[in-house]
């Protein structure tokens, strides 16, 4: 490949702070009110020009993984529940005590949006949009800046801890810790997909569902467009009467490749274009269907994974592990969206029940594949997993802690993310205040100061 040399130049520190948390997401949407409730001066660094991660730059939802499987103890935290409370508040959610009981909360992507930045502002969160974290400066193995750019140019934050929440473990990467990817079979990680929002939907009657399914299936065996099963996608996260949000669509890739990111878009914009489209024109019951959005980013499950002091696997989700050093609780399950991007009959898992029993995964690899898929209860998720094992200085949050394939199916949905983010928060403005790093911190008293704070651990 052709190569060329950067310029080397100085460039201006514009904060210095005692937490700063790189990525808007669920999770670090929660890391940084609650490192700033903590005292920390605390900055939150998003790319976009909007918080919320794919909660709305990928219309995802709802918020999955609140309670514990079988009973109604909530697995998301005070914080957490708080924030729901307010878009509920706003019109913008379905109510807190109904949504533990049913394990989600559907949302609206512009309350979740307006209640980030008004959390954000009452917290005392310093707020940087449209800025992306693109480097990372090491001394002596503990991370000192972050490089960001923007419209501003190429600038520098300074922090005593950063915790990356940028779901890519961007952070961590580009600062040296080793990371990993995909399952160890071939390295493939599960596809992307969208969840695109249709309005004009109307109920079709049972009948009418299942004449749909079979025209559906014919017109994918026709190759007029792709979807990884033969239904409609779901109800989702919507609030709107007719409104649907559609989650039917892959493409395998990696996401952390601008190339593959590339042709995802535009594949998948496509597909969407098509679907739509053929139902209105072919389903009867859907002729006023119509495509309201995709969301502004492909929906992205899987990239890099943390190494960290610790690590969880699909054998901790199947025997409900619990440990001493829990900051969180993961209650849901192993849900590994196919890799290679396939799916058929309502079947959209990679675990030994899949029905495409000629891939080489069940061939070749099958004793690298789920049987089991639920915890009895919940799993925890250890400390040590948030802490890199070669840069000190940083906390990892949100879908790319250090969990194995299996186990990080089940921690990247929402409620476990934003867990994630209150023992993040908590712990990177304990060790700003006794200026230590993070790996230095007393896990027990983190534990009691997470509970203090609400989190469920
Ligand atoms: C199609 C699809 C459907 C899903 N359905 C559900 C569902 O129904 N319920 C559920 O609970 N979960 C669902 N999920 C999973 C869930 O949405 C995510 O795993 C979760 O949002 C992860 O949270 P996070 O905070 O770790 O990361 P993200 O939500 O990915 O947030 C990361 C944030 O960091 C920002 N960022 C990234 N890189 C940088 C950088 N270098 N500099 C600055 N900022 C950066 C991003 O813009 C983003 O705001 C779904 C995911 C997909 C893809």
């Amino acid at each position: 490949m052709k190569t060329i040399a950067e310029p080397a130049r100085e460039i201006p520190v514009i904060r210095d702070v005692d937490v700063c948390v790189l990525g808007g997401g669920p999770s670090g949407i929660i890391a940084a009110l609650q490192a700033a409730a903590h005292g920390a001066k605390t900055l939150l660094v998003e790319r976009y020009g909007f918080l919320g991660g794919m909660a709305t730059a990928g219309m995802v939802g709802p918020i999955l993984g609140l309670r514990e499987v079988g009973s109604e103890n909530a697995t998301a935290g005070a914080m957490t529940e708080q924030f729901c409370r307010r878009m509920a508040d706003i019109g913008g959610a379905t109510q807190w005590e109904e949504s533990v009981k049913a394990g989600r909360v559907a949302f609206d992507v512009e309350a979740y949006k307006v209640t980030a930045d008004r959390m954000c502002t009452e917290f005392g969160v310093d707020l940087l949009l449209h800025c992306v974290a693109v480097d990372s400066v090491v001394e002596a193995g503990v991370l000192r800046a972050v490089v960001v750019e923007s419209k501003s140019g190429r600038q520098a934050i300074a922090a005593k801890c950063f915790i990356d929440a940028t779901g890519d473990a961007d952070v961590a990467f580009r600062a040296g810790a080793e990371c990993t990817k995909g399952r160890p079979a071939d390295g493939l990680m599960m596809a992307m997909g969208s969840m695109f929002r249709v309005g004009g939907m109307q109920p079709l009657s049972e009948d009418q569902a299942k004449a749909a399914r079979e025209i559906i299936t014919r017109a994918r065996d026709e190759g007029l467009f792709t979807t990884y099963h033969s239904g409609l996608g779901g109800q989702g996260s919507v609030l709107q009467p007719g409104d649907a949000s559609c989650n039917i669509t892959r493409f395998a890739g990696d996401a952390t490749d601008v190339e593959d990111l590339t042709r995802g878009e535009v594949f998948i914009r496509e597909q969407v274009w098509r679907i739509v489209e053929f139902w209105r024109n072919n389903i009867p019951g859907l002729e006023n269907v119509h495509l309201i959005a995709n969301p502004p980013n492909i929906g992205i499950r899987e990239t890099r994974q943390l190494v960290g002091l610790d690590r969880v696997t699909g054998e901790d989700v199947i025997a409900g592990r619990k440990r001493d050093d829990a900051i969180a609780r993961c209650s849901y399950w192993i849900d590994i969206h196919c890799p290679r991007g396939f799916g058929d009959g309502g079947v959209h898992l990679c675990y030994k029940q899949c029905p495409n029993t000629s891939c080489y995964m069940l061939t070749d690899y099958a004793d690298q594949l789920p049987d089991e898929l639920h915890p009895p209860d919940y799993f925890d998720i250890p400390y040590g997993s948030l802490v890199p094992v070669e840069i000190d200085g940083l906390l990892v949050g949100g879908r790319c802690i250090s969990a194995d394939y299996q186990a990080m199916s089940a921690a990247r949905v929402m409620a476990p993310c934003m867990a994630i983010g209150d023992a993040c928060g908590v712990a990177a403005a304990m060790a700003a205040d006794a200026n230590v790093t993070p790996r230095k911190l007393d896990v027990a008293t983190l534990r009691s100061r997470l509970r203090e704070a609400g989190a469920v651990c």
